[in-house]
């Protein structure tokens, strides 16, 4: 099976929102990179980042999600909240956690 190298995320965290949100679109993809955290300083910088992987016949319309993701991100506000469920931080322009898939709450003072 062949694969195409889709996008290099920022970190493990962005690596897995994109996974999450291939998944639903019914595109698989493997990631790369996410458990070389251990020793950083021996390796290159890139192995910071997680690489994003799709198969050949994915490429197309995964890229369509890529542009769409990288719009909304320029769109929404950066920062982060915090999900109400698992504690866990999801950066602003996404809108479901990427742990546990809950939405983020509606509520923010609460
Ligand atoms: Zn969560």
């Amino acid at each position: 099976m062949k694969t195409k190298l889709l996008y290099i995320a920022q970190n493990t965290i962005e690596g897995n929102i994109i996974k999450d949100e291939l998944n639903e679109r019914n595109i698989a993809c493997y990631i790369t990179g996410s458990s070389l955290q251990a020793g950083i300083g021996e390796l290159p910088i890139d192995a910071m980042f997680s690489k994003v992987y799709v198969k050949e016949e994915d490429f197309e319309s995964a890229k369509v999600f890529i542009k769409e993701y990288k719009v909304n991100q320029k769109l929404d506000k950066p920062g982060n909240w915090i999900c109400d469920f698992c504690k866990e931080n999801s950066p602003n322009y996404i809108t479901s956690c990427w742990n546990c898939s809950k939405e983020k709450g509606i509520n923010l003072n609460s």
